[in-house]
Formats: C-alpha cells, sequence, structure tokens
C-alpha cells in the first residue's frame, strides 16, 4: 500500500502530508486505480465526503465535492475578461476539468491542452467523469502529451488566453511557477493577451503568490490577484493571479458569463478581487 493510504480502526485512509505541523486526513470508501507513471503517482479514489478524488503523489489535486470552484474560477475569469478569445492554451490540467468549462464559449475556436502526463488524463476521463465531463469529445480540444515548459518555447503571438493549471511548485510543475517560464508564455500570447496561473494558498504559500504578482508586474501592464476557497486545499483559501496586456478583469463585461455553472455568477466575478487586509498588506497593495 502507498504510504500515503493508511490503515486506522479497520479504516482505510489518505493521509495528505501537507505540512510538518498539519495533515489532511480523508475516509476512503475504495481506491478506485492505482498508476505509476514516468512523472508522478497516480490514484483515483473514492472517499466518503469528497467523492472521487485525483491524488497526485499523495496530494489531492480535484475532487467531485468541490472540484468545479477552482476549475470555474481559473477559466472563466480570463475569458469573460478578453473581448474576443479565439484560441486558448492550458498547461497542465490534466484532470480535465478546466477544458470542460471553456468549452462552454461557443466563440473559443481551439483549445492546445498541453498535459505532461497522458495517464492523468485517460485516469480522470475514465473515472471521474464529474469532473472531465464531455471535454474529450469536443473536437476543438487538442490533446498535447508534452512538457509546457518546452511547448511554449515555441509559440510566438498565437494564444488570446493562456491558463496555467498546475500541480504544486514540486516536481514536474515546478518549472511552471519560474521567470523564464513566464516570460515564454507571454512570447506566446498575442498583443492582447491574457494569462492565468493558480498562485496557491494565501494563508500558507505566501511567498509563492508574492512571487508570482512580483514576477508578473514586471512583464505586464495589468495584474489581478484575485481568490476563492477550495475546502479541498490546505487552507481553504486559494489564489490565482491574472496578468494581461489590455484587458483589465475590474472592467470586463460580465453579461458574457455563461449561466450553466455552479459556482461564478456575476456577484462572484465581481468580489473575488477584493482582498482581505492581509493579502493587501503582503502583495503591498492600496
Ligand atoms: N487543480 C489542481 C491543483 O491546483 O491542485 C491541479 C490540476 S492538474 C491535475 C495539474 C497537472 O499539471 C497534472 O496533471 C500534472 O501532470 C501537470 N503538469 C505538471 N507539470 C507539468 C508540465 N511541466 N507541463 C505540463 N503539465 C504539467
Amino acid at each position: 500500500m502507498e504510504k500515503f493510504l493508511k490503515e486506522i480502526d479497520g479504516e482505510t485512509w489518505l493521509v495528505e502530508d501537507e505540512r510538518d505541523n498539519m495533515k489532511l486526513y480523508y475516509r476512503i470508501k475504495e481506491v478506485i486505480s492505482s498508476k505509476e507513471s514516468p512523472f508522478q503517482k497516480i490514484n483515483i479514489i473514492d472517499s466518503h465526503d469528497f467523492g472521487r478524488c485525483l491524488v497526485l503523489d499523495g496530494v489531492v489535486q480535484t475532487t467531485e465535492l468541490d472540484g468545479y470552484i477552482y476549475n470555474e474560477m481559473i477559466a472563466h475569469i480570463p475569458v469573460v475578461t478578453h473581448e474576443n478569445p479565439k484560441n486558448v492554451l492550458v498547461i497542465g490540467g490534466g484532470d480535465c476539468g478546466v477544458v470542460n468549462e471553456l468549452i462552454k464559449y461557443k466563440n473559443i475556436k481551439t483549445i492546445d491542452m498541453v498535459e505532461i502526463d497522458r495517464d492523468v488524463v485517460e485516469e480522470c476521463i475514465k473515472h471521474i467523469p464529474a469532473v472531465s465531463g464531455g471535454s474529450s469529445k469536443d473536437g476543438r480540444i487538442n490533446f498535447l502529451f508534452e512538457d509546457g515548459i518546452q511547448f511554449v518555447k515555441g509559440k510566438d503571438k498565437y494564444y488570446d488566453i493562456a491558463i496555467v493549471d498546475s500541480s504544486d511548485p514540486i516536481g514536474p510543475a515546478e518549472a511552471l511557477f519560474s521567470e523564464n517560464f513566464y516570460v515564454s508564455l507571454k512570447n506566446s500570447l498575442k498583443d492582447d493577451g491574457i494569462m492565468v496561473c493558480q498562485s496557491q494558498s494565501p494563508i500558507f504559500h505566501k511567498e509563492v503568490l508574492k512571487k508570482t504578482r512580483s514576477i508578473l508586474k514586471k512583464h505586464f501592464p495589468i495584474v489581478r490577484t484575485y481568490k476563492t476557497v477550495v475546502p479541498s486545499y490546505p487552507g481553504g483559501m486559494w489564489s490565482f493571479t491574472l496578468a494581461s496586456f489590455k484587458y483589465d478583469p475590474l472592467k470586463a463585461d460580465i453579461a458574457k458569463l455563461v449561466k450553466n455553472t455552479n459556482y461564478i455568477n456575476n456577484d462572484i466575478f465581481n468580489s473575488c478581487f477584493s482582498l482581505p487586509n492581509f493579502m493587501k498588506d503582503s502583495l503591498e497593495l492600496e
């Protein structure tokens, strides 16, 4: 049995070893599948409260209970902010939850999803349809199984939107938080392009958020941090950083937001950029 699965009083628990002084325990009904890819250990588990979950190297990535919150927030905000996005890039995103949100917009013509690990995509399409949805059947999505870092290096002013849906900054995703990568990503965008990335917990990973924002500030005129709450992510509160050459989400035409969502609506769109004092202080915002 993997070291993050533990038997306690006859029950199986997934123990997420997030930090030295805190662990998250999920009571499990069943381990649905277990795979070792060249990049990571992939488990699909069925848990009592969170339903089916994608777990990479013992870390929960998405769950049936709350995966839509993260996926809607990282996908809809840039799409609605951009005037008319046609070509979208997703880096990572193996659970397919993000592309499943993007296909709700008819004006998007192509979605290149560049995921390093084919096995993650196959496992999620097979075992967690509540998250991956019908995305694999939408002809606008090109699944490209490559390293996102190398992929963006060859792209020049092609995408309207780039979404970095990465795992935590360790292992294959570490370089997805580096300045070199953000510069390549910037070059892959058209002159009015927008990029967005998940920038970790504003409480537990303050330094990641701060660094991400300060790097993007050097390269883009408009940078906005926004937040949401994802119960299965350590600390609950989660941050995203959007960087844009021209369009400001604070001036977006939110009437374009689709209605078939579970979390995001006009009120959430407007309020997610309002940050609590501890975040403003740490990011040195007014
Ligand atoms: N929403 C999730 C979260 O914040 O925890 C992450 C979603 S998704 C599962 C992250 C994906 O990024 C993984 O499937 C992983 O294989 C992929 N990934 C990691 N490094 C990558 C790289 N260098 N290029 C492309 N994909 C990468």
